[in-house]
């Protein structure tokens, strides 16, 4: 027995890569090293939230704006709610600690799909809450299965759509199934970390469910498309009486200065939100094509990364790509033991990431 609570010493924990510097340092590497491993944006930060973060850096002495007050303004404005409809916080991870801290008691179930994000079954455990987690089935949220799973006591689903780190989604018509079999007092969480770089006219539309009145939380992110993981802001949708909840629980000051100011200015760079999602579109056929080629297995993505299978322990893989300056994200956590999740990056680093690719698994 340790110090922690039982439910604590339970989890395990998230395993986030290291930093570039120290891979280069431990493995004397010179020249460039690329990182397609957490999906980040390769073109970089909005330079409209660059310049407006700039102006803003003298005021640092000050706390932030605790209910960051002109950024939720401005994203109800986007999405047509209430200002009384939209949480932002630390990264929309910190809203997930929320959702099972404000929703869940000890004991009670959360549902997710088992390879679903890895962050739904930390939060769950965080909350003592149990977890029910039916299969992917073809690499794809099961969404009958995970209706079905639903049990009385269930009081939260997570769906990442499109799921991390199989990159694939579901449709409207699976959602609409979804939500019309699962218990109206069910909390669904709908994950779209990846919807800015989805245009398929299939892709649900969730806000819809919210207009109906339902139990739902919508989250997004600035860290994918708009390039500013750094930042750490991500942001819940959801009808008034579920936001007040989770503002009891929210850590007060959570989402800082810079990321106010640049995220605010984020949102009107249309130019660099076309441009991310044409790469990355540009990227994929790219990567596709050379890896069919290559005969290996992927699926594809709705995203900006690849679920990518080398057909054997991807440990080894992982070092040997890194000795070739190439970092991507091994997802044996996932129960994936022999796959990637690798990031769409820019046309050169797709290039060098395939170089590196044909080297290694040839050695
Ligand atoms: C990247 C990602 C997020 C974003 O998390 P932030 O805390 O906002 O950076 C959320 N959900 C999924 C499924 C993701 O892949």
């Amino acid at each position: 027995m340790g110090l922690a609570r039982r439910n604590v010493e339970e989890i395990r924990p998230y395993v986030p890569g290291k930093p570039v510097e120290e891979v280069r340092r431990e493995l004397g590497l010179s020249g460039t090293i690329i990182k397609l491993a957490s999906n980040e944006n390769p073109l970089g930060a909005s330079p409209l939230a660059v310049k407006a973060m700039r102006k803003a850096l003298k005021s640092n002495n000050f706390y932030p704006e605790d209910g960051a007050y002109y950024l939720t303004r401005a994203l109800a404005q986007k999405h047509g709610v209430g200002e009384d409809q939209i949480l932002i916080a630390n990264g929309s991870v910190e809203v997930m600690y929320y959702i099972t801290t404000a929703f869940a008691n000890p004991g009670e179930s959360v549902a997710m799909n088992d390879q679903a994000f890895i962050l739904y079954r930390i939060v769950t455990k965080v909350a003592d809450a149990r977890r029910i987690a039916p299969p992917l089935k073809n690499y794809t949220h099961d969404l009958s299965a995970l209706c079905l799973a639903v049990e009385p006591d269930t009081k939260v689903v997570f769906i990442a759509n499109p799921n991390n780190p199989t990159g694939t989604m579901n449709t409207q018509q699976e959602a609409d199934e979804f939500m019309a079999g699962v218990p109206p007092n069910v909390i669904v969480v709908w994950d779209e970390a990846y919807r800015e770089y989805i245009d398929r006219p299939d892709y649900p539309d969730t806000m819809k469910y919210l207009r109906e009145g339902r139990n739902i939380i919508i989250l997004r992110t600035f860290s994918k498309i708009y390039g500013l993981a750094g930042l750490r802001v991500g942001y819940a949708i959801a009808k008034p009486e579920i936001i007040a909840a989770l503002r009891k629980v929210r850590v007060p000051f959570n989402v800082n200065t810079m990321g106010q100011v640049g995220c605010l200015a984020a949102l009107d760079d249309a130019e660099h939100i076309r441009r991310s999602k044409e790469v990355n579109a540009e990227g994929r056929e790219f990567l596709y094509k050379v890896l069919s080629k290559m005969g290996l297995f992927y699926v594809p993505s709705v995203a900006n990364f690849v679920y990518l299978d080398v057909g054997r322990d991807s440990l080894p893989v992982f070092q040997a790509m890194q000795r070739e300056g190439v970092i991507i994200r091994p997802i044996k956590e996932y129960d994936f033991p022999n796959s990637f999740r690798v990031s769409v990056g820019t046309p050169r680093q797709n290039r060098k990431l395939i170089r590196a690719l044909k080297k290694v698994l040839k050695g």
